[in-house]
């Protein structure tokens, strides 16, 4: 594991980084999903829109939030940067643009492919 030749400390940093940033849009979306709306109003109701607009965001800031918090356990366990598919190292660029990936780039592309949906990976 010598060779992987990327900073992790740097990792870490940008990774909490985003951390901070997802559970402050948590934080914000909270109250904005607290005052659920009338659904009677129907789905296309401006209300129920934004409603509906909220929960998305706080689903996928909840599966970020996760992903970011795994990918600081990898770096504990020192395994940051391998692949959780193949075990092949992943490419330090691609970690810069995305900190928290468990996936290389043709293990993320074949899963893109065959519709599997990487949290489903995830939990494997
Ligand atoms: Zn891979």
């Amino acid at each position: 594991m010598s060779q992987l030749n990327f900073d992790t400390q740097a990792a870490r940093k940008l990774i909490n980084d985003q951390l901070q940033e997802v559970s402050e849009e948590l934080r914000m979306l909270e109250p904005r999903l607290e005052n659920k709306p009338d659904f009677g109003l129907g789905a296309g109701s401006p209300g129920v829109y934004s409603w509906e607009m909220a929960l998305n965001r706080q689903e996928r800031a909840t599966q970020q939030q996760e992903e970011l918090r795994q990918a600081l356990e990898r770096i504990e366990a020192g395994v940051y940067g391998i692949c959780q598919q193949c075990g092949q190292p992943i490419n330090p660029e691609r970690l810069e643009i995305l900190p928290a990936t468990p996936l290389c780039v043709a293990c993320s592309a074949a899963i893109e492919e065959s519709g599997v949906q990487p949290d489903v990976v995830l939990a494997v």
